[in-house]
């Protein structure tokens, strides 16, 4: 029996799940970002702009999707070049979601954000929440926006400057960023396999996304532009905020730096992959076994099919283009694949 890893039915939406605006350190305005990623195929932008919620429930349209979300920072200390810090988006799952959290009615919110804070509902039963950088409370912080309805990403580990002795003690992340486009354009190695591999290894069922962070202090234009180079699509019946929220918690998405993955499949033992035209399609299993199938001379490779092993940890395809660019699935653990 076939076991669809993307879903069968439904279909593909292109979406940037972390960008900043006027709202905060971006250049465009939300309506800006809006007009300029419909234009370039994208049906959904999850604005979150740094430090507070600030909802765009009224871009909202029959053929765009506003995700509210917030990035929070918790770091050794602000702006500090040698210094580390951890990043996180918080993606409201339910449009109507304005809870502001880990709020401190004082600290952490900075620069043009500074405009909205007096505008944001506050439970005034919370009590302010102190940030430190230490795992565990990153874990909390991450932990509260679970509990509070919220897809909670862990964002550019590279640019953070966070290494495995950081990220592996972090509990209650959603998904983290396999490639964030800002970071990579900026010169950074913000494609981070290798940190989505040692923390499934770990065991922490985790999904992956692409990002742009876009800020847009560059013209699209330009090649330092930090806009439609990291994106995740999303599978799902219908463009509804509730409707996408549910593919996101589900993993019905890959994360793509711009080839396509079209099908993903388990069948009698075996993982199929379908995609658009690609150098080499591999797949990662969580141990010294990789599996790759590379084009040959003169011919298309657009599909692959792998054995997957009971003693493989995990599966996860990777497609990478003429360009050297890739697309990643989610990783599958395979006693789940197994499983009925
Ligand atoms: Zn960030
Ligand atoms: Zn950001």
């Amino acid at each position: 029996m076939k076991k669809y890893l993307l879903p069968q039915g439904g279909q593909f939406y292109k979406a940037n799940l972390h960008c900043h605006t006027t709202c905060s350190d971006g250049k465009l305005s939300p309506e800006a970002v809006k007009e300029a990623y419909k234009e370039k195929g994208y049906s959904i932008v999850a604005y979150t702009d740094h430090f507070l919620l600030v909802p765009h429930n009224e871009l909202t349209d029959d053929s765009f999707l506003a995700l509210n979300a917030v990035e929070l920072d918790n770091g050794q200390e602000m702006h500090h070049k040698y210094k580390k810090t951890c990043h996180m988006c918080f993606i409201a799952l339910e449009p109507d979601n304005v809870t502001q959290v880990c709020y401190h009615r004082e600290k952490y919110v900075r620069g043009n954000m500074l405009q909205f804070r007096d505008k944001v509902k506050v439970d005034e039963s919370v009590p302010d929440f102190e940030r430190e950088y230490t795992s565990e409370c990153v874990c909390e912080m991450m932990r509260i926006g679970r509990e509070h309805g919220f897809f909670v990403t862990y964002n550019h580990p590279t640019w953070s400057m966070e290494n495995y002795g950081d990220y592996s003690k972090y509990e209650n992340m959603h998904a983290m960023e396999i490639y964030n486009h800002s970071g990579a354009v900026t010169g950074f190695a913000e494609y981070n396999p290798q940190v989505y591999d040692d923390l499934l290894r770990q065991d922490k069922r985790i999904l992956c996304i692409a990002t742009d962070d876009n800020h847009n202090s560059k013209p699209f234009d330009d090649p330092r532009c930090d806009s439609f180079g990291g994106f995740t699509m999303i599978k799902a019946d219908k463009l509804e905020y509730k409707t996408i929220t549910d593919a996101l918690l589900a993993g019905n998405f890959y994360a793509s730096q711009g080839p396509a993955i079209e099908k993903l499949w388990f069948e009698d033992g075996k993982l199929h992959v379908k995609s658009s035209a690609a150098e080499k399609i591999t797949m990662t299993t969580g141990t010294r076994k990789v599996r790759s199938a590379f084009r040959e001379k003169g011919k298309r490779l657009t599909e692959a099919t792998f054995e997957v092993q009971l003693d493989d940890k995990y599966v996860r395809v990777t497609v990478t283009d003429k360009h050297g660019l890739h697309a990643d699935t989610n990783a599958y653990f395979v006693d789940e694949l197994f499983s009925e």
